[in-house]
């Protein structure tokens, strides 16, 4: 496991950034009026302004929805649905093939039955994904919230993968996820160090793809494959800062000793 001082020293520095329960805090209805903690925010823009350093956001929201809600602008780069849409990469703006569509279509019919009885339930529809949602629910009716997210667990299908997260369970027709991510693009840039942190039970794949030059960061309870734990947005953002300070002072002797 590397520490921070070990990453801010890597030849080519890969930080990717969960959003939701790691740069931002939550909102029971409305998914685009989320807290955000600006210090995080300041600290990836200056990371990113950084050479040999690659800032990314890797969310499961789609990738215009994360772009909507998060305040960070190129060169950082947004990767949505869990790494199956990526900005800059058309490859990754396809849209679903006919097959995908097709197990999607099937997948609507049952969520919505299941869902039908619970008005404070809903399924959310991304390009490769759909999204059950029960955290208003789960506040007046833990039981039945539970119930739903048994009920929709159960489903299979050739082709589809699921995974319970915090009130919510995802489908997902696109072979990406957090870890194919961050193997693919720790390749793309030859990151010799990968910093990331998430909160879920997704950033779980991302977490087992680190290896001993990386650092892994889970936010909060659980099991996980993390190498450290933080307790909240507040310490996540301390960690950014120090890296940011870090890779700065980093750069500057680098320049210094390449103009010598
Ligand atoms: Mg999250």
């Amino acid at each position: 496991m590397s520490t921070l001082s070990d990453l801010a020293t890597t030849d080519e520095l890969l930080v990717v950034s969960d959003f939701d329960g790691t740069l931002a805090g939550f909102h029971p209805s409305d998914i685009y009026d989320v807290p955000i903690n600006g210090d995080s925010i300041d600290a990836l823009a200056r990371l990113s302004q950084l050479p040999h350093t690659t800032v990314a956001v890797l969310s499961g929201r789609h990738l215009a929805g994360l772009q909507k809600v998060c305040p960070l602008e190129s060169p950082v780069i947004f990767a949505g649905s869990h790494g199956a849409e990526t900005s800059g990469e058309p490859s990754g703006e396809r849209g679903p093939d006919a097959q995908q569509l097709s197990i999607l279509q099937d997948l609507d019919e049952q969520l919505e039955a299941i869902v039908a009885a619970a008005p404070r339930a809903y399924v959310e529809k991304k390009p490769y994904h759909r999204v059950v949602h029960v955290a208003e629910l789960a506040e007046e009716s833990p039981e039945t919230a539970a119930e739903i997210c048994d009920a929709a667990a159960q489903i299979r299908a050739p082709g589809l993968t699921s995974m319970r997260g915090k009130n919510i369970v995802e489908f997902s027709v696109s072979g990406e996820n957090k870890g194919t991510w961050i193997s693919r693009r720790r390749t793309l840039i030859g990151a010799t160090g990968v910093l990331f942190i998430g909160d879920d039970t997704t950033d779980e794949l991302g977490f087992a793809t680190l290896s001993e030059a990386d650092l892994g960061v889970k936010v909060g309870p659980g099991d996980t494959a993390a190498t450290l734990r933080v307790d909240d947005l507040a310490e996540v953002a301390r960690i950014y800062q120090e890296l940011a300070e870090l890779r700065t002072l980093w750069a500057r002797r680098r320049d210094g000793s390449s103009r010598d």
